[in-house]
């Protein structure tokens, strides 16, 4: 079983309360689709940056005043973390375990790339204290794999899911890409249909995005689909392969929790659900942005760029790129449209009451999203129905 978390009042969600999230930003190759802070790197500079997310880590903890807080969850996540050394990860684990109170059933997941993955490195890592691994699996498929640029295939993934079991790991995660160029629905399909019948307890599956406006950065594939290279699927088509997934992991008996994932009864993510239910993160390396309520609510990004990153550490100064305030209406906007993606809804009337905004200057809005059966009450929350998922983005607007 998952290690438990407390509920959140305004969703019922189990979900950690303080987390620490640990960027590690190399990659084999840069995939062309990709916007996260990662970069190709020929030879990584392990010992330099595990330096430098110590020093980091410490310097962090002694200015927010965090020494010794209660960690529900720790996530190492990039870029791809399945190259860190494992006994790197260790010492970073033994950082934060030495600085922060690290729960007895803390939930520490680390992302694994299948290219990048094997048994003895897996039990290296779970002897280090990792007790669960999200894979970047994206596809089984040779063409959409190839197009998403990736370097393994449909076996090798199924071989990192073995070695993950046969180190011992009993909470694995997949993710999945859908809505790629040249991707058909049944292939859509026969993905989720190898994805279930590898018995993972966690998987997730996100429409690809080549938006400008919601990338962090320009990437290839969107420059691609520019100059008409190359073409995603129409959108009626990508909800129509978003329906087959949902159909296919809900018939396997994983349930669907938020917008994009689906869990064994148990298994949900409770580092993602402190994103989704206002929880504070302590974020350390390049590019990851974290969220702290010392004095006042601060949010922070680092500098996406490693070497920046590197410099601005070892130069003995924090490597931020941004750092915000948030006001009352900010953290009521984040919690309302986060609350919306997930299936439990949210106590809307308490969010509004919690952040000072009218519940009353909501209710006709409310009403007629009832009306048109895009929410739903569901234990005395507002719930997104499954078309209202397809408009989620709309809704939390309307609602705001
Ligand atoms: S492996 Fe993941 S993080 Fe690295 S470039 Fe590809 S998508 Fe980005």
């Amino acid at each position: 079983m998952a290690p438990r978390a407390p509920v959140d009042e305004f969703t019922g969600l189990e979900a950690a309360r303080f987390g620490v999230y640990v960027h590690f930003p190399y990659c084999l190759s840069k995939c062309p689709y990709c916007d996260f802070a990662s970069t190709a790197a020929k030879q990584i500079p392990d010992e330099r940056y595990t330096r430098a997310i110590l020093t980091e880590l410490s310097r962090r903890v002694e200015q927010q005043q965090l020494k010794g807080r209660e960690v529900t969850s720790v996530f190492i996540g990039g870029g791809t973390p399945s190259l860190w050394a494992p006994r790197s990860v260790a010492t970073v684990l033994e950082a934060i375990g030495a600085q922060l109170q690290v729960a007895r059933d803390c939930e520490i997941t680390l992302e694994a790339n299948p290219g990048a993955s094997d048994a003895e490195r897996f039990s290296a890592y779970r002897a280090a204290g990792v007790n669960r691994l999200s894979m970047g699996v994206q596809s089984f498929e040779a063409s959409t794999l190839s197009t998403l640029g990736r370097a393994h295939d449909g076996a090798t993934a199924q071989r990192a899911f073995a070695a993950a079991r046969t180190a011992g790991f009993d909470n694995v995660s997949m993710d999945f890409i859908y809505g790629v160029h040249g991707q058909t629905e049944a292939q859509v399909e026969s993905d989720a249909r190898k994805a279930v019948s590898l018995g993972s307890e966690h998987l997730s599956a996100y429409a690809l995005t080549l938006d400008k406006a919601s990338l962090a950065e320009e990437v290839p594939l969107a420059r691609q689909l520019a100059r008409g290279e190359v073409q995603l699927p129409p959108d009626d088509t990508v909800v129509a392969m978003q329906r087959v997934v949902r159909d296919v992991f809900a018939g396997s008996g994983l349930q669907r929790y938020e917008i994009s994932n689906y869990a064994k009864p148990g298994f949900h993510s409770r580092h993602n659900a402190l994103y989704w239910t206002g929880g504070e993160y302590l974020a350390v390396g390049t590019g990851a942005t974290g969220y702290v309520k010392a004095e006042e609510p601060v949010r922070y990004s680092n500098q996406r760029s490693a070497e920046k990153y590197l410099v601005e550490v070892e130069a003995g100064r924090l490597p931020e790129a941004n750092r915000e305030v948030l006001t009352p209406l900010e953290l009521f906007e984040e919690r309302l449209a986060m609350g919306l993606r997930l299936v439990n809804g949210v106590d809307l009337e308490a969010v509004c009451k919690a952040f000072g905004q009218s519940s009353e200057a909501r209710a006709v809005t409310v009403r007629h999203l009832l009306h048109a059966k895009l929410v739903e009450r569901r234990d005395g929350r507002l719930a997104l129905t499954d078309t209202g998922f397809d408009l989620h983005s709309a809704i939390s607007a309307r609602l705001m």
